[in-house]
């Protein structure tokens, strides 16, 4: 399929890209890796008159620590991500969630702020942005935060104006005896899931859970936070029961339809599943055995 007919703009600096973006509002789309856009373009399922590459703006592609949190840039390939060591020391169920990305082809181009602006509810960051309760960064004609919990609005809608860019993911600082993992179900590799879970949990000297994080992609209109199981660890200490009446309440919060990779009912069955392998593996992470 060929796309629909579109004016290519290649913007050296953001505020070039922003201009743009504010001239033709609507009828603009930026383009990142172009791995979810293009082929909708050439489906014909989205038709922009303008196209805004912002592959030749400076500035966007990195991972970095600042003050203990973890910032990316909106410009960060998948792939990136799943080489980076600081990732995989500080926050490794990013790395379990890179690999698992589609394939390399695709991971060498597609960008985490592509994905998250995306918001295809079977999208593998956006589950883990909910769990380590991540903020995006929008420059617009002035920059906004906004809080992955407000981000998600339904399939494929977010919080972002047209005229805004999503530049930076900003992980808070995850302090003292943390673990993290991401689970991803699929039929195949390089699926998009039949089921993710995103954990992030982190204990204090009694053993107790002072916080947990719960994220989940592919079972309901957008990815979803699992707040009732996150209820049911916060304040106990881990034990395999624990571990189950959350996983049961993360599959009663889901929400999934049946289609090709499955009923509904399976589906529900499953997160309960990968949110209870999900955990131990953060759990372990932590240091702390079940
Ligand atoms: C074969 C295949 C398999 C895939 N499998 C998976 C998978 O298993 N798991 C998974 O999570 N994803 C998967 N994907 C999607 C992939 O992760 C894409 O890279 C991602 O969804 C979009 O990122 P992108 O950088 O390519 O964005 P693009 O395709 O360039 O853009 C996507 C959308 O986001 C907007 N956008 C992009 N960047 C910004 C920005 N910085 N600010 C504001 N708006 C922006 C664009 O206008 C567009 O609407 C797959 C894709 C393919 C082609």
């Amino acid at each position: 399929m060929i796309p629909r007919k579109f004016e290519y703009y290649s913007p050296q600096t953001l505020q070039q890209a922003l201009g743009l973006l504010r001239k033709h509002g609507g009828d603009a789309k930026v383009l990142a890796g172009g791995q979810s856009l293009i082929p909708m373009m050439k489906l014909r399922l989205v038709s922009p008159k303008y196209v805004v590459d912002i592959n030749n703006v400076k500035g966007l592609s990195y991972i970095k620590e600042v003050a203990g949190q973890i910032r990316i840039g909106a410009m960060t390939r998948h792939a990136d991500i799943e080489h980076s060591s600081l990732i995989k020391q500080k926050l490794p169920l990013m790395t379990d969630a890179a690999i698992h990305i589609a394939d390399q082809q695709v991971r060498n181009l597609g960008t985490i702020g592509g994905a998250i602006s995306h918001a295809d509810p079977a999208g593998d960051w956006n589950a883990v942005m909910l769990a380590l309760e991540a903020e995006f960064v929008a420059r617009g004609a002035t920059q906004r935060i906004i809080k992955a919990t407000r981000f998600f609005k339904g399939p494929f809608q977010t919080a972002l104006r047209p005229t805004e860019i999503l530049t930076e993911i900003r992980i808070p600082q995850l302090k003292g005896r943390v673990g993290t993992a991401y689970m991803k179900f699929e039929r195949k590799a390089g699926d998009f899931a039949t089921v993710g879970v995103a954990s992030a949990v982190r204990l204090n000297g009694e053993d107790r859970l002072e916080k947990a994080g719960i994220g989940l992609c592919a079972v309901g209109a957008s990815a979803i936070k699992a707040t009732d199981a996150e209820k049911v660890l916060v304040g106990q200490r881990p034990t395999s029961e624990l571990v189950e009446e959350a996983a049961a309440a993360a599959s009663r919060q889901s929400d999934p339809s049946s289609d090709l990779r499955g009923s509904a009912e399976y589906k529900k069955e499953m997160v309960k599943v990968f949110t209870r392998r999900s955990l131990r593996l953060a759990f372990e992470r932590a240091g702390y055995k079940l």
